[in-house]
Order: structure tokens, then sequence, then C-alpha cells
């Protein structure tokens, strides 16, 4: 046990320290530690119940990656760490050391510069109030600069960083932002920070009742204020809100409302867990306009969000437009107005390759005769066979099939000279074959037939399209003349 005289020459010292005999796991404090978590130093128990937590990571530290143990392997220590208390948490910088005191190994560990559970107060000691606010409006620009470029995959992790910002820099437990819905009836605490060893409340808080917390929501609703420096001095009406705060271990509250295009939107809060605290003017003012950056940057995204799903829906309406604008209606291949553009593009993208083009010619045989023997819908089904079968054959991107009208149709290839032009018209035909639709009294073998036009040109600017269809349409009606069923080609 540590004797008097020990106790006596460490208790002389006015800061605060925590101290311990090496081989021991007894933990002792000063009267400064006492007074700097505030408790009263009959809680004989207090230096026993202290947890250490990093404050990059959040990480309880274990008894053996605690400042003690790296104080005793190192000789000495200097970190920053969180140290919870049943009663307050204060992050501060501890420097360790080891002391020979009458033969007797101690690791020491001096707390300072701590950032006690209260916005300026610490900092005001050292720190003009001016200072402060210096300080607060460089975390107010590097925050709202942050949260200016918009990017929905990491804006709520980004906000819950911005928040723990705030939080540190005021040194309080939990802060969070609480959004409103079904017209305030519910809300959802959609973003959430609590300093390390604070237990995180985010998932359970979500779909709350006004009914749960009516006499808050009764104040955030008309004051657009919730400020509580002593959950025990809450009136009476508000018994289900004290209830919630002691499940919690706060202490002390402070929520500011949040209005946006003036709508009440929710409430951005801090929390003091396991103490009291008297909250300032300048503490409301801080958190108001932290609440009113987070909650335009919300707006702003949720407009963001709506506009590009307006944008979308107009892509794909105008891709629909498009497509009924440029498609046949009855076979869905492209219709005389994309033939007609694309064969122009064709023409010109060959001209500058220096490249051949052809062009295919299709009409079904006697299809007058067909549709009066099968009637005009089995005559509609049939051209949309041909349709598929001519589409089938158009392999390259820039192929294209198209219903040129009635029961004509044209394929354009570009780049293609007549032997490639020819097995194309070969392929066609051999499909058509397949098809097998029956028509008796047709030139192809009692099946539907169709009779193909080809023309191959260089692309020059003596080339149109008006020339090129004429060709192939003189090499159709060649076919026509020569007993139908087969192909022609014009040069
Ligand atoms: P040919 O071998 O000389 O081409 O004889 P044909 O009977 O096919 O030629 P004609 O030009 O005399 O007749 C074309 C027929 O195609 C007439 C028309 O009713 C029919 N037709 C045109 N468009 C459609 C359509 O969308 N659906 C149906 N079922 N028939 C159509
Ligand atoms: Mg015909
Ligand atoms: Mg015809």
């Amino acid at each position: 046990m540590i004797t008097n005289c020990d106790m006596e020459l460490l208790g002389q010292i006015p800061a605060s320290l925590l101290f311990k005999r090496v081989n021991d796991n007894v933990i002792n404090a000063n009267e400064a530690c006492f007074n700097l978590f505030g408790v009263d130093t009959s809680n004989r128990d207090f230096p026993q119940n202290l947890r250490f937590y990093d404050v990059e990571s959040g990480a309880l530290l274990s008894e053996a990656s605690d400042p003690f143990e790296r104080c005793l392997s190192k000789g000495t220590v200097d970190v920053n760490v969180r140290i919870c208390s049943p009663v307050r948490n204060l992050t501060c910088e501890v420097k360790g050391s080891l002391i020979c005191n009458k033969d007797q190994q101690w690791v020491v560990l001096h707390l300072s510069n701590a950032q006690s559970n209260d916005f300026t107060d610490q900092r005001a000691a050292k720190n003009s109030p001016l200072d402060n606010h210096l300080a607060f409006n460089r975390l107010l620009s590097k925050i709202s600069s942050k949260l200016i470029n918009l990017n929905a995959e990491n804006l709520d992790s980004l906000i819950e960083k911005k928040l723990g910002a705030f939080g540190e820099f005021s040194g309080v437990d939990r802060c969070y932002i609480f959004q409103f819905y079904q017209n305030g009836k519910l809300m959802d605490n959609t973003h959430e920070w609590v300093a390390p060893g604070i237990t995180p409340h985010k998932e359970e808080l979500k779909g709350l009742s006004a009914d749960d917390l009516p006499y808050f929501h009764e104040v955030i609703k008309t004051q657009h204020l919730f400020k509580v420096d002593d959950i025990y001095t809450l009136p009476a009406a508000a018994s289900l809100e004290k209830q919630e705060f002691e499940r919690e271990r706060i202490g002390a509250v402070l929520c500011v409302a949040i209005y946006l295009d003036e709508k009440l939107f929710g409430f951005i809060g801090c929390d003091i867990v396991g103490s009291t605290y008297k909250w300032r003017d300048h503490d409301v003012r801080y958190l108001k306009l932290i609440g009113e950056i987070v909650s335009n940057t919300l707006a702003a995204m949720s407009n963001k969000q709506s506009l590009e799903q307006v944008s979308n829906e107009l892509a794909i309406a105008n891709k629909q437009l498009d497509h009924l604008a440029n498609s046949d209606g009855l076979t869905g291949i492209a219709n005389r107005r994309q033939f007609d553009t694309k064969l122009e593009s064709a023409i010109r993208r060959g001209i500058r390759d220096n490249d051949l083009i052809s062009l295919l010619f299709i009409d079904v045989d006697l299809f007058k005769q067909f549709n009066d023997t099968y009637g005009h819908s089995a005559g509609d089904e049939a051209l949309k066979l041909v349709a598929r079968t001519l589409d089938e054959c158009c392999r390259r991107y820039d192929d294209l099939a198209a219903r040129y009208g009635g029961e004509e149709f044209a394929v354009i290839l570009p780049n293609t000279d007549a032997k490639q032009a020819h097995y194309i018209a070969e392929l066609i035909m051999q499909k058509m074959n397949k098809l097998a639709i029956p028509f008796e009294g047709s030139p192809g073998n009692n099946v539907l037939s169709i009779s193909i036009g080809i023309t191959t040109q260089k692309c020059s600017n003596e080339l149109s399209s008006s020339i090129l269809i004429d060709l192939a349409d003189k090499a159709l009606y060649q076919a026509k003349e020569n007993g139908r069923n087969r192909i022609e080609e014009t040069n």
C-alpha cells in the first residue's frame, strides 16, 4: 500500500496526477486529479474505475497498452488519451515518467491540457474569447469547404466526421443530427459522433414518435432550443425525457432546431455524459451554425438527387421518343427516316475513308396475293419475320436493316465490297427458305420468297443516296423481271 508520506509528497503537487507502484495494479490519484474529474476525494474507488481510450480510433486501451504500461516499458510516455470516469470524460495529454522514491519504483502520469466537458471554459483560461472564436471560425470554414463538394456516396460519413470535429473542438461526449418526417410526428437519428468510450445510440433511435418525448417536442417546436444543464432540474412534465436521458447516462443536453426553407427540418444536439454542464450562449450559437451547414448540405444533396432523377427520367423518355421516331411500328427495325439519315452518313464516312458501300433492296414476292390468300394479319406476321431475318444478317455495328415502305426493305452495308454483299444476300435467301412461311403458288417452292437487288459503289462526291437507291432498285426490278426469288446486281 502507498504510505502517507508518499501521498503527501505527490498530493502537494498542484498538477493532476495518477500514479501507481511498479508491479501493483492499484491506481492512485492526487487531489488535483479528483478535482479535475469533479469527484469527491472520499470516493476512493474513483481511480480504479478510470478507463483509457485511444483518441484516434476510439478503442479501449487494455491494461497492456494503457499509459501506465507504456510508461513502464519505455521509461516515459507522452500521449493524448480520452479518460472516462463514471462522472466525467476528458481528453488529456498524458505525460509520464518512472520515479524512484524510498527504494520504490513508481509510474507517475501527469494529466494536462485537459479539455473538460466545457465548450470553452478551459480554453478561455488559456486563450482569449477572441482566440476561441477564431478557432471556431477556422473549424467552420474547414467543415463547410469539405461539405461543399457533394458526393452522395460518402456524404453521411463525411457529416459524421464533421460532427466529430465539432464534438472534439467542444469537448462534448456525443454530437448528433435528428431529422423529422411525417409532419414532425416521427424522427430519426440520422448522424452521430461519439467520443471514445461513449456508447453510440444512433441505430436504436429510429422512427421515434413525438409522443415518446412530448415535452422535448413541444420545447423544440416553440422555443427552437432545448437547453438542459442538469437533467434532474427538468420539470415533472419531462418524466419521459428524464427516463431516456438516464438510460443514456446523459447529464446535460443541448439541442437546437434546424429550419430549412422556413420548415422545421430537425435538430442538432450534443450531450455531456455522466456530469452536468452549464451551457453558454456561444455554445448555442456555434451548435446552431454547424446544424445549419449540415442541414443545408443534406437539402442540397436531396435537391441534387431529385434533379438527377428527373434528368435520368428525361434521358430515358428522350431515348424512347428517339426510338419511336426512328423505328418502324410494325416490325421494330429502322424506319425510312432512320434509313435516310444512316445512308447519308454512311456515304459521307465512306468518302472520308475512301470505302466501298453496298445497298440491298428487298421486296416480298407476290405479297398482294399472299395477303389475299391468307389475310392481312398473316401478311403482317410475315413482314415481321422478314424484318427479323434481315436484322439477324446485319452483323457489323454499322450495318442497318430498314423497312423502306410497304413490303419493301433495305439493308445498308458500309465498307462492304460486292462479294461480301452477295454473301449477305445469299444468307438472307437461305434464312427465308428456312423460315418456310407457307405460300401456295409462290415462286419459291410453296414458301414465301423475296427478291433482292444489290449495288456496290465506291463512295465519292458524285455518289448520293438517291443514286445508290435507284441503282439498288434497278437491280431489284431486274430480279422481279427475271422471275423473282432471286438476287440481281447493278454496277
Ligand atoms: P411483286 O412480287 O411484284 O412485288 O408483287 P407484290 O404483290 O408483292 O407487289 P404489289 O406492289 O402489287 O403489292 C404489295 C402488297 O404489299 C400490297 C399491299 O397490300 C401489301 N402491303 C404493303 N404493306 C403492308 C403491310 O404493312 N401489311 C400487309 N399485310 N400488307 C402490306
Ligand atoms: Mg412485292
Ligand atoms: Mg413492292
